[in-house]
């Protein structure tokens, strides 16, 4: 039997602090442009979820649900240079980029192109980054801390804007792309972070479930897709429960599960064992390659040496802001990172 959710209004469980040096947004909206604001943001009022656990009641009896606040880049902005006009001829000089308005499916799912990144405290996190990543490739991003992988993916999900260069994502020139784009832009990918970003007061079912509603998916389809990925992920068995009462790997399992309920091409995942131990980490590292082989494009940024070296992956490594290696099939590496650990 599922727990009903409670109707009442509750406080954002996520009131992410700006991260230091960043301007504090003004009242109403949202801190720090997070993207797990697509479904982290916790609604005034969630559905009421069918008795049965697997489906949302019918129209005629829902409560009416308040539509979550979503990050945009007017959030974000004010931290960056904004970038220069775009130069056509660079477009076209890209690598995998043809003279076409814009990629077809034969084409990089992504596609940096001579990109570079400068905040406006001054840091430059990213200089002339090169990258092309095709459909169904599965990547992992190294570097020491501060070495621009963060960067690279919020450049992904339009949390970050190129101060200079072109950045494709799913067909898509995300450089001249709108703030209003964003939640169309984030709509075609999953996002997982380190820290699992799920409601504390929703059950496992409640979270995905919000993220369909989020991504405005039928509830027939949610009722049909909710449990093939919750399945999918191992936790459908626990779809009653609440984060607290899961362990770390569990919950990163779930945010797993929301990322996947759209079916994205692709699936970006920012230091996703960061806070799990040694064997937990490598079964969500396993279950992202298991996406992957499903013909998912996966990025991961990681600081886990020993998932990267077993998994036999692409290794793009970061050092300072500029790619250092990109191997094919590479290790985590250490003598180029600078890293201690
Ligand atoms: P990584 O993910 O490899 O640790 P990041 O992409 O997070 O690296 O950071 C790259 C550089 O950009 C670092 O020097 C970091 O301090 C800086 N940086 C990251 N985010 C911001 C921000 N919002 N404002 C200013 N500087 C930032």
């Amino acid at each position: 039997m599922m727990t009903e959710p409670e109707t009442t209004p509750t406080s954002n469980p996520m009131p992410a602090s700006p991260p230091s040096g960043q301007p504090q947004p003004a009242a109403g909206t949202m801190p720090g442009a997070r993207l797990v604001a697509l479904v982290n943001e916790e609604p005034e009022v969630l559905e009421p979820v069918s008795s049965s656990g697997f489906g949302l009641v019918n129209d005629s009896t829902a409560t009416p649900v308040a539509v979550p606040k979503v990050a945009t880049i007017d959030h974000i902005g004010p931290e960056l240079v904004p970038p220069p006009p775009p130069d056509p001829a660079s477009i076209l000089a890209a690598p995998g980029i043809g003279a076409q308005a814009s990629p077809t499916i034969s084409e990089p799912i992504i596609a940096l192109s001579n990109v570079s990144v400068q905040y406006t405290n001054g840091v430059k996190a990213l200089s002339d980054i090169d990258l092309m990543i095709p459909h169904g490739d599965f990547v992992f991003l190294v570097g020491a801390t501060g070495a621009g992988k963060s960067t690279i993916l919020k450049l992904l999900y339009m949390d970050a804007r190129a101060t200079s260069g072109r950045v494709w994502v799913n067909g898509r020139d995300l450089t001249t792309a709108k703030s209003s784009d964003t939640p169309y832009v984030r709509r075609r990918m999953g996002i997982i972070l380190q820290d699992f970003g799920l409601l504390p007061r929703r059950t496992v079912w409640e979270n995905v479930a919000f993220a369909c509603h989020v991504i405005g998916q039928s509830r027939r389809e949610t009722r049909k897709r909710l449990p093939e990925v919750l399945e999918r992920v191992g936790m459908l068995h626990r779809a009653d429960a609440y984060p607290n009462e899961l362990s770390g790997g569990e919950q990163q399992r779930v945010a797993i599960a929301r990322a996947l309920i759209n079916d994205p091409p692709l699936l970006v995942a920012d230091e996703p064992t960061g806070s799990l131990d040694p064997k937990t980490g490598a079964e969500i590292m396993d279950l992202l390659a298991e996406t992957a082989a499903r013909g998912t494009t996966v990025v991961v940024a990681t600081h886990d040496k020993s998932a990267v070296d077993r998994l036999q992956k692409r290794v793009v490594a970061l050092s300072g802001g500029r790619i250092i290696r990109d191997d094919a099939v590479g290790s985590y590496g250490v003598d180029d990172l600078e890293e201690t650990t």
